[in-house]
């Protein structure tokens, strides 16, 4: 790693890690890749973080896929059960002709007994691709992918409330406020070049809020860092904005001519004093004014959130509460103020905005509308398939398609590039689901634990190996290209699902990304004077881009928003405990997340050298008073139960972590945290509750 002297060639393209969107060197040597460097992107200006500058070494691992598997007649039943470096006993290889052919036998005809999980780690085009695949193909919506396990309520909220789910302003914009709030975030291990910006921002003179259950870096940055009880999102908005209100700090010229419902959300927040709430929030009614006060005062300010505002059964509220505290104080559509969900894939913004969801066709369009539908019924009218009879209903999301199989419901399965045997919750029903599938379909680029489950394997190109655009958590298109070819006989994605299509019968003609990308340029008026060509130029544009010259808009709805009469909405929100509350079996919290060296399930960095060498064992974080309570040592075992599963691991002494909390990364197969969590969903976002599940923590012996 890091030779500089071995490299001939050098390749721009995007860290294929968070939704920061880095733009990198990949400096290269026949088929290697050797260093990465940062380079001046609009997202990072030459800054990497530890994921992007050492993580790339993943794509040469003698784990890759490198041919097309089939399930052997005489392979064990379906289990996690596969040593992804010795698969010979369960799959045998096969040409891509067979494989294709045996993957689409399984799917051809079945209509509604099929479903498909996208990826947020493949490119625009293949996530359009991806969602066409199945809505042309089977006559469906049946398609997601992993934003409904992050950011699926914060979109439900945007939508309903701003008319959009993308972000308000680039987190670059932070440079232009003066106050900014960061809640049930941690970017320093999260979106860590996005972090760096927020400590900038804090070193010539801003003030930054830092709300969370569960201490962070950044708190050393913080003017206000409050560590309230978990769950208590809602109340202690309310009680923010109930000063607000009171104090009257309201904007209320931008209230009067940008918003509507207000009354309604004023007369809701009365019953939020913060003295009233105190015991529920655990913060103290004097530092909660103090809070308000400091954000309504401020010229421009902006708000980032994370999953600890997404990830539970009250998520949508959660985010409708930000909305309406930037809303009250006309915080939208100038420099330096806004909403930012921070996004967490590479991709996750563009797979959304492509239509990798179920119930909206690309750039967010209603699949109960007859008008979109009969755009589409045109648009892909000469290639066959059910193109004029997509149903006017909502498809299935990720957890609901599981739920399905259970039920009988759906049979067959293309699963590309996610791991839902290893992210979703109550992941042993996940598992099962998997396992009683009588055809699945698995495209990746490593034997995942969802691979195991598979009848037909196809592998697939990583990032750095293929041609693409991904769209940014600042809503920047940014060009991908391929450094390295892929090994052995791996493909890129957007050529298997091509493939793939024309053996279920789907006349398509594709022969580039940019084929695709112009077929989407049709009906995305986001991606309205972004060219390809302009992409292979210019590396990244924003969107909204107003002409072919403009490099993008990186604030909108300074004029209006796209909502009726061009007005935002507040909605009212209360308070909703956490579905499953501690009582004495299962006192504590447990509450879930990733660390900075390993990426989400851990396919890609746990096979990194360097990152698996800083973080080579299962991990869970709890505080020093806990684990002496508990009569661990720091770096001694404990044994994490909740009513789904039990997991055994090494335990942290953190004093971030409250007292009554325990903090568990999901990146690790063998102290798998989704074995742990609550299915319990978010009913508007119908995102899992990952944030709060009641557990009983004991000591225990190493495994
Ligand atoms: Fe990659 Fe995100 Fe790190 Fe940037 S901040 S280098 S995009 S992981």
């Amino acid at each position: 790693v890091g030779d500089s002297a071995a490299w001939d060639r050098e390749t721009k393209s995007i860290c294929p890690f968070c939704g920061v969107g880095c733009q990198v060197s990949l400096k290269s040597r026949g088929d290697r890749i050797v260093k990465v460097d940062g380079i001046d992107g609009p997202a990072n200006e030459g800054r990497l973080c530890v994921k992007g500058r050492f993580g790339f070494d993943y794509i040469h691992h003698p784990h890759r896929l490198t041919m097309p598997l089939i399930r052997r007649d005489d392979a064990p039943p379906k289990g996690l059960n596969v040593d992804p470096g010795d698969w010979s006993s369960v799959f045998r290889e096969a040409s891509w002709d067979e494989a294709l052919e045996a993957a689409a036998n399984g799917l051809r005809g079945r209509g509604r007994a099929v479903a498909g999980f996208g990826s947020a780690k493949c490119s625009n085009e293949e996530a359009y691709l991806f969602q066409k695949f199945i809505r042309q193909g089977f006559g469906h919506n049946n398609v997601d992918h992993c934003t409904r396990l992050c950011h699926a309520s914060s979109v439900a909220a945007l939508l309903e409330n701003v008319g959009s789910g993308a972000v308000t302003a680039t987190f670059n914009e932070i440079e232009n406020a003066d106050v900014a709030i960061v809640i049930g975030a941690n970017p320093v291990e999260n979106h860590p070049v996005a972090a760096t910006y927020f400590k900038q921002f804090t070193k010539r003179g801003g003030k930054l809020i830092v709300l969370d259950p569960r201490g962070q870096a950044l708190r050393r940055h913080a003017s206000h860092m409050l560590q309230f009880r978990p769950g208590a999102d809602v109340a202690l908005l309310n009680a923010i904005m109930h000063v607000i209100a009171e104090e009257d700090l309201v904007d209320r010229q931008y209230v009067a001519a940008m918003t509507e419902n207000w009354e309604a959300q004023r007369e809701h927040l009365r019953g939020f004093a913060p003295e009233k709430v105190a015991d529920l929030t655990g913060i103290d009614a004097e530092t909660v004014r103090d809070v308000a006060r400091t954000f309504a005062g401020a010229r421009s300010a902006m708000i980032f959130w994370g999953m600890g505002i997404s990830q539970h059964v009250h998520g949508t509220d959660n985010s409708r509460c930000l909305i309406s505290l930037a809303l009250m104080c006309g915080q939208i559509g100038r420099p330096g103020a806004g909403l930012h969900p921070l996004r967490g894939q590479n991709n996750v913004q563009g797979a959304s905005d492509a239509g990798l969801i179920p119930m909206f066709l690309p750039d967010y369009a209603s699949v109960l509308s007859e008008d979109v539908r009969a755009r589409y019924a045109d648009l892909w009218a000469g290639d066959g398939g059910h193109a004029g009879e997509i149903l006017a209903e909502k498809g299935l999301t990720v957890t609901e398609i599981l739920d399905g199989v259970h039920a009988g419901d759906i049979g067959a399965m293309y699963i590309l590039g996610e791991n839902p045997a290893m992210s979703d919750p109550d992941v042993d029903h996940a598992r099962a689901a998997l396992a009683s599938l009588d055809h699945l379909v698995v495209q990746d680029i490593f034997l995942t634990e969802t691979a195991n489950y598979a009848d037909v394997i196809l592998p697939a190109a990583a990032f750095a190996e293929k041609t693409g655009t991904v769209t940014n958590t600042n809503r920047q298109v940014q060009m991908g290209r391929p450094a390295v070819p892929p090994p052995g006989e791996a493909r890129e994605d957007w050529w298997i699902t091509t493939e793939l299509a024309r053996r279920c019968g789907l006349d398509w003609r594709y022969t580039h990304p940019r084929d695709v990308f112009g077929e989407m340029k049709q009906v995305m008026n986001s991606l309205s004077n972004i060219t390809w060509t302009r992409l292979e130029h210019e590396n990244a544009v924003t969107y909204p881009s107003l002409s072919e010259t403009d490099p993008g808009q990186p604030i909108v709805f300074a004029d209006g928003f796209p909502r009726p009469e061009g007005r935002a909405r507040f909605t009212p929100a209360e308070v909703v405990p956490a579905d499953e509350v501690p009582d004495a079996d299962y006192p504590m919290i447990l509450t879930t997340g990733r660390q900075l060296e390993h990426w989400h399930t851990g396919s890609m960095t746990r096979r990194s050298a360097v990152l698996d060498r800083i973080e080579p064992e299962a991990n869970c974080s709890l505080h020093p008073a806990t684990l002496r309570r508990l009569g661990v040592a720091a770096g001694g075992h404990v044994r994490l139960t909740t009513r789904r599963g039990t997991v055994t691991l090494m335990a942290r002494a953190d004093r971030a972590v409250a007292l009554d909390m325990v903090f568990l990364p999901f990146a690790y197969v063998e102290a798998a945290a989704n074995l742990l969590t609550n299915p319990a969903l978010d009913p508007y976002g119908k995102i899992p509750e990952f944030k709060f599940s009641a557990v009983h923590v004991e000591a225990a012996e190493a495994v």
